[in-house]
């Protein structure tokens, strides 16, 4: 074919899928596609809602990055887990996992979700105040929920824990919460991509520039300059959630938090099964069963800079070598970095705007958002669509800063 046939004939293709999209009037466009834009698009597209997904693909986005502990009653109160609501929700979205991935039909494949438990260790005598500390912490969230700490938690000698876990240094204490799991936030996020697109959900790579108001309703998107209608928008942009708040006249106070996190490939060590270690720092050494340990992570105030750092590695090496020794003949696999999208006061923001109708969010997931996000899609899409939720998001709406 000549080219200049060519080119016409690909003119009128895109001009009519321009147009097939000017008319198509979407019940949910969805901004953003990590885990929350993910697992909104699934719980939406799943019940039948005709649901466009715009992701524009930032380096950085967290889902890609993020180590995946999924461990509320460990979860450290300087991460937001001093809040009741949080901790309660968290403990909500744990238990949704092996439902969530019963429905996608991947409850036996352990490469995305294993529960297999977290250790919190102490490895100096210094540690022990702030090891105590979370010992009472972990205990009082148990009776928050009722459940029996003599089944759920095992306060282990050092011998006990170094069978559990061989590389770790001699312990001066060490509790073991069976309530505890973990998730590769990439596989979760494939997997429900995969389930969507079986129910037609439509993925465009490309960023959303504008929503489009119209006597305070929202009625669509402007993205690469094109119009896209729907009946209701949901933000779930991460980091990048606060490009939208001049433009709805609403604060969505949050901040990109980086995170370098490190892959070792471990052939010594067996890595299946194994639980979780978590230091009374808050740093953490995570096993999956393709000989890969990933110790982590930093937590870096430095705007949406997405490089890695000397500093970074060396303190996240640093610190996984003191704890556990017996890394020292890993070898380096991979360096990840993502930037968790931090709320002012560490909370999620979820749920209705209040000045403008039909416009949704479900962004600021914080340092725990691969624990709570698959949770968060299901309960952001049943408030979407006028649906009782088992839980109650008032505390996470956008409100609490535009009072
Ligand atoms: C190092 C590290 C360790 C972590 N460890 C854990 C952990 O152990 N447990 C845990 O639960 N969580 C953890 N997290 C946090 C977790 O990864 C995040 O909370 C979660 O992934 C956030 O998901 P999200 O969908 O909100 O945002 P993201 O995954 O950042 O996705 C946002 C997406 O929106 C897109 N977007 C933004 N604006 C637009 C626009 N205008 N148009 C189109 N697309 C747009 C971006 O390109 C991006 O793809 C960790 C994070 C990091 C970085």
């Amino acid at each position: 074919m000549p080219i200049h046939y060519l080119k016409v004939s690909v003119k009128i293709i895109l001009v009519t899928s321009f147009l097939k999209h000017m008319n198509t009037v979407y019940d949910v466009i969805i901004i953003g596609g990590g885990i929350a834009g993910a697992s909104l698009a699934y719980h939406l597209v799943s019940q039948g809602v005709k649901t466009l997904l715009f992701d524009r693909q930032d380096q950085g986005w967290a889902t890609q990055a993020g180590a995946g502990i999924v461990s509320p009653f460990t979860a450290s109160n300087a991460i937001g887990f001093g809040n009741d609501s949080l901790f309660h929700f968290a403990v909500e979205a744990l238990e949704y996992y092996p439902i969530l991935m019963k429905q996608l039909d991947k409850q036996s494949d352990s490469s995305i979700f294993a529960n297999n438990g977290l250790m919190v260790v102490a490895v100096t005598e210094d540690e022990l105040e702030k090891f105590e500390e979370l010992k009472s912490t972990i205990c009082q969230r148990f009776e928050k929920r009722a459940l029996s700490t003599t089944k759920e938690l095992r306060f282990l000698s050092n011998d006990e824990a170094q069978q559990m876990f061989p590389p770790l240094a001699e312990t001066k204490g060490a509790i073991y919460v069976s309530r505890a799991a973990q998730v590769d936030g990439r596989l979760i996020a494939q997997a429900l991509y995969e389930a969507a697109e079986q129910h037609d959900l439509t993925v465009k790579p490309v960023g959303v520039e504008q929503l489009i108001i119209q006597n305070q309703v929202v009625k669509g998107v402007v993205a690469n300059g094109n119009t896209f209608l729907a009946q209701k928008v949901a933000i779930a942009g991460g980091a990048w959630s606060i490009e939208f708040e001049k433009q709805l006249g609403l604060k969505i106070p949050i901040e990109p938090l980086r995170g370098q996190i490190i892959h070792l490939n471990v052939t010594n060590i067996n890595t299946t099964n194994k639980p979780i270690i978590s230091t009374v720092s808050d740093r953490y050494m995570m096993s999956w069963p393709d000989n890969r340990l990933v110790v982590g992570a930093s937590r870096e105030s430095v705007g949406f800079d997405i490089h890695t750092t000397v500093t970074g590695v060396h303190e996240v090496l640093g610190e996984a070598l003191r704890v556990t020794p017996g890394l020292k003949d890993a070898s380096l696999r991979e360096i990840r970095v993502g930037l968790r999208p931090i709320a002012q006061d560490q909370l999620p923001i979820l749920g209705t705007a209040p000045n403008i109708d039909n416009l949704y969010l479900a962004t600021g997931l914080g340092n725990a958002g691969l624990a709570a996000g698959p949770y968060i899609g299901k309960v952001v899409a049943e408030v979407i669509l006028g649906k009782n939720s088992q839980s109650n998001i008032d505390a996470f709406n956008v409100q609490r800063f535009n009072s």
